[in-house]
């Protein structure tokens, strides 16, 4: 299945992440309705971004745990979600990334405008009928939609800024690809800068986080490549890295 980016989430367990939906339309439309909302909302800076799109099952698997563990947040059960990466990926979680870069739920003044608006570009707020109601949730290409997506946006272009209007679609599908090692790197960068800025002896925190990026990497490139920029990070910082 291909994947198209519809921007970078600023919700706190997912911060920097490029987040994904099923179709070109939905992302598209949505592109298209973050543009509508600065016309309306953005006076600030604030933008609408997506908290969540496409979500993996493994994270799906951890949110229904968590949720049998503490009865909130309410989760789906595993594959049933309107998220998941295989049955569907039509969902968004709407928010908005303020002009400092931190994230906040939609006003109620923008919710009713996000669940009108929506449906003038194909989503149906379907959050309204879950036993606990989402007015963050919102499903694209599930109506025919009352406007065309902003005729310049290019879903391609959200996160790579260049005119690539001759890409093949394979070349299209490598060039998300890319887009989401690099957006889940940056998130895995900015973890492992959150644990060497922290308080406490930086020298055993790096060593304890080298240790556990090593025992990550099998198999992973990305992973392999943090280790490679942390150790050079380190050196130029003068921090000694143990070998093994
Ligand atoms: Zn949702």
């Amino acid at each position: 299945m291909a994947w198209y980016p519809i921007g970078p989430s600023s919700y706190p367990d997912l911060f920097g992440q490029m987040q994904y939906v099923n179709s070109p339309s939905i992302a598209s439309q949505w592109l298209s309705l973050t543009r509508d909302y600065a016309a309306k909302f953005g006076q600030d800076g604030d933008r609408l971004t997506p908290n969540e799109g496409r979500r993996t099952r493994a994270r799906q698997q951890e949110l229904y745990a968590n949720y049998l563990r503490t009865g909130y947040p309410v989760a789906a059960f595993p594959y049933t979600s309107r998220h998941d990466e295989a049955t569907h990926g039509n969902a968004i979680d709407a928010g908005v990334t303020t002009a400092n870069g931190h994230n906040r739920a939609l006003t109620g003044d923008e919710f009713a405008w996000l669940h009108e608006q929506c449906e003038l570009r194909g989503f149906t707020w379907t959050g309204r009928f879950f036993i606990t109601p989402e007015p963050w949730h919102i499903e694209g290409d599930t109506k025919p939609p009352h406007f065309p997506p902003y005729p310049d946006i290019n879903v391609y272009n959200a996160i790579i800024h260049e005119e690539e209007e001759d890409m093949t679609p394979t070349q299209a599908q490598q060039l998300a690809d890319v887009a989401r090692a690099v957006g889940s790197l940056q998130s895995d960068m900015n973890f492992i800068k959150s644990e060497l800025t922290g308080s406490g002896s930086d020298q055993t925190r790096l060593q304890e986080t080298v240790i556990g990026i090593r025992a990550l990497t099998a198999g992973d490139s990305r992973l392999k490549e943090a280790l490679i920029t942390i150790r050079a990070i380190a050196k130029k910082l003068g921090i000694p890295v143990k070998e093994k």
